[in-house]
């Protein structure tokens, strides 16, 4: 699935590419004291499995300050499935609930 958003500007004689990235959350497994995947979001926490010891990168940009309550819930559910998938994937998928109106 691609994630990013391609958007051409035109502003006077100036063009620009803007490249939004949508992904404004990353759940990323910790190997090695380090993500295995970097990001380019600046603000992160670390979650760990309830379960095991495996811990988990919780990046978020600017934007979802707000929300990371919300995001550490979402986390932690999310990573409880993954434990039962022996936490093999590198970057855990979530799901804003909050979007979904029913
Ligand atoms: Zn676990």
């Amino acid at each position: 699935m691609n994630s990013e958003l391609d958007l051409d500007i035109t502003y006077g004689e100036y063009k620009a590419k803007l490249l939004i990235s949508r992904m404004a959350v990353s759940l990323t497994k910790i190997v090695d004291g380090k993500a295995a995947i970097s990001d380019t979001l600046t603000n992160s926490q670390t979650v760990k499995c309830l379960e095991c010891e495996q811990e988990f990168r919780l990046g978020y940009s600017d934007g979802e300050w707000n929300r990371v309550k919300d995001w550490l819930a979402i986390a932690e559910s999310a990573i409880r499935k993954d434990h039962k998938r022996k936490h093999e994937v590198a970057s855990v998928g979530l799901e804003w609930r909050g979007l979904r109106r029913r």
